[in-house]
């Protein structure tokens, strides 16, 4: 599998500022919030962010943007260092935002110092009534209250004499600025919460927008690599940048977020679905989440390989959920052993078959990757077949089982359909065939056209296993969209369980998160929560029909 990103716009950047000399090496950073698990579109940030790193031979710190007081939540660290590792990236340093509290009020002191900071006392609401608009500019009344009594209030709102509300530590920039994050955005804020690491030694909390900045240059990161929201608070990036004493000088450069069809990829919507019972997890199989994608069975190579292929750009788009299917098949084919699994059983009789006789059919794992080796699989006079596979009265071009019709039971002979038994109902509950015994191997001896073949399992050796199947958790193709309730577009059958299922011998030694390729039916993955040798459940990766770009050219 290709490892290095191509090269895109971002790298133009790096590349143009290590030739002018601006600076001499890469440092990049992931920052999630640990309030949620990662989906794939954090995994497309956490590609560039550790994949530029990589390309220009840098590092990538992985920092936990704690800056806004959240209860505590190692679950969520946790689970984003095993996600990270699991793509097969790794940080050179692991911090959190709050790490940097200290300097960050440093830094906000410096500013009143300059006169570039002042405490206001409007409240929320004020602040909003008087932001002015694109001809008006903002006002506050205590812009030009002296530098003492702001460095005096700074220092008592962090002692908590006020309330929360009352003031915040607004930077002085430029009330009338088109861009209103420059209209002197607040810096600071009162918030008597109790945070994870800091307890309550603070009741004052910097904004983003400042300590972000802060935290980037304070780790020598060389290129700050976000979503493309971002775009607009750019000059404040720059601003604090060049205001405050930091050790280095960090340039951020924006990105177009992922958004991908028939799925929502915000961590608040996600955890509404867990929380009201919707999916059974942020690992349930169905889930974007990197968690659930593992389950479902996605392999780190195809999500990386998604990542790259969907390229970096400067505009927003939404990419076909089909795509992210088709990297994992891609992936899959050369990798996925092809195992025999009945999932709508039906028993397929051969009546001139020796009754009691077993014969074992050495096949190869993967046809494509003879190193791969080969194993055994019994046969014998009663085997299973797929309900489907068999009818009584076929349809047009129908070329698999009915009366007086011939197929090539996979690898082994070529059967003639003689007929069935049916219950009181009406339900095939038994077909009957003659086997060619000169066809072993499954090629007609007179060398005779046998058009369909039809995989089976050996009665006398099968193992039973649970069976899920998944289709889309949304039905809508944007449920994402703001003007749409994500819960109102949900798919009521997004999930198929079939118990009873045939298996061949060989999966009895399946193990938690193993891939295969169910001949002519899919890929799928033992579960890694639910799988257990004497309860074998399987997840439907993909299915084995591509439909990516189907009528809309090649991609
Ligand atoms: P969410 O809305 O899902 O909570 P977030 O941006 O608040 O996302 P963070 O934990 O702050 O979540 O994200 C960490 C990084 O991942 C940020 O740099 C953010 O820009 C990036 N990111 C989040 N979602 C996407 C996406 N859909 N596409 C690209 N990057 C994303
Ligand atoms: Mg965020």
């Amino acid at each position: 599998m290709e490892e290095i990103i191509s090269s895109n716009f971002i790298h133009d950047f790096i590349t143009e500022d290590l030739k002018e000399g601006k600076v001499d090496h890469v440092q990049t950073r992931f920052p999630p919030e640990p309030n949620g698990y990662l989906h794939i579109g954090h995994c497309k940030a956490l590609c560039i962010d550790f994949g530029t790193a990589e390309k220009f031979g840098g590092k990538c710190n992985l920092r936990m943007d704690d800056t806004n007081p959240a209860k505590e939540d190692t679950e969520f660290v946790d689970a984003i260092k095993e996600d990270i590792h699991w793509l097969g990236f790794d940080w050179d340093r692991f911090c959190y935002g709050s790490d940097y509290f200290d300097q960050t009020y440093e830094y906000a002191v410096e500013l009143i110092k300059k006169g570039l900071a002042y405490v206001c006392e409007l409240s929320p609401e004020e602040v909003k009534a008087n932001r002015g608009d694109l001809k008006t500019p903002a006002t506050s009344p205590y812009r030009d209250r002296p530098i003492e009594e702001s460095l005096d209030l700074f220092e008592r709102m962090k002692n908590g004499e006020f309330p929360e509300g009352s003031m915040t530590l607004r930077a002085k920039i430029d009330l009338a600025s088109g861009n209103f994050n420059l209209r002197d955005p607040a810096l600071y804020r009162i918030k008597f919460a109790h945070h994870h690491r800091t307890g309550d030694k603070w009741c004052i909390y910097p904004m983003y927008d400042f300590a972000h900045p802060i935290q980037d240059a304070l780790e020598g990161v060389t290129h700050s690599l976000c979503s493309l929201e971002f775009e607009a608070h750019r000059p404040l990036y720059d601003w604090v940048i060049n205001n405050v004493s930091v050790p280095s000088r960090p340039r951020q450069i924006e990105f177009a977020r992922l958004g991908i069809d028939h799925t929502v990829l915000s961590k608040r919507k996600l955890r509404k679905l867990v929380e009201e019972h919707l999916v059974s997890g942020w690992d349930d199989p169905r889930m974007p989440t990197l968690c659930g994608l593992r389950r479902r069975g996605y392999t780190p190579a195809s999500i990386r390989n998604f990542c790259d292929r969907i390229g970096v750009a400067k505009v927003n788009s939404t990419v076909e959920y089909g795509f992210l299917e088709h990297c994992l098949r891609e992936d899959l084919n050369t990798t996925a052993r092809r195992v025999m699994a009945v999932l709508h059983p039906v028993k397929l009789v051969l009546t001139n078959y020796p009754a009691g006789q077993s014969e074992v059919f050495t096949v190869e794992n993967n046809p494509e990757r003879p190193e791969d080796g080969s194993r055994e699989v019994t046969f014998s006079s009663n085997l299973w077949i797929e309900a489907d596979d068999f009818m009584e009265e076929p349809i047009p071009k129908y070329n698999r089982l009915y009366p007086g019709n011939e197929v090539r039971l996979k690898g082994a002979y070529i059967v003639k359909c003689t007929g069935c038994k049916k219950d009181e109902q009406g339900n095939v509950v038994e077909v009957y065939a003659e086997c060619d015994l000169d066809s072993r191997g499954g090629n007609a001896p007179d060398g005779r056209k046998v058009r369909g073949t039809i995989h089976w399992v050996d009665e006398n050796t099968a193992v039973e296993g649970e069976v899920r199947l998944y289709a889309n958790l949304f039905t809508d193709p944007a449920p994402d969209a703001a003007d749409k309730d994500f819960l109102q577009c949900m798919n009521p059958e997004s999930l198929e369980v079939l118990t009873g299922c045939k298996l061949e011998a060989s999966l009895a030694a399946t193990q938690p998160q193993d891939r295969f390729q169910f001949m002519r039916l899919g890929y799928f993955c033992a579960d890694s929560v639910d799988s257990r040798p004497d309860h074998l459940v399987f997840n439907r990766a993909v299915t084995l029909k591509d439909s990516f770009g189907k009528g809309k050219g090649k991609k």
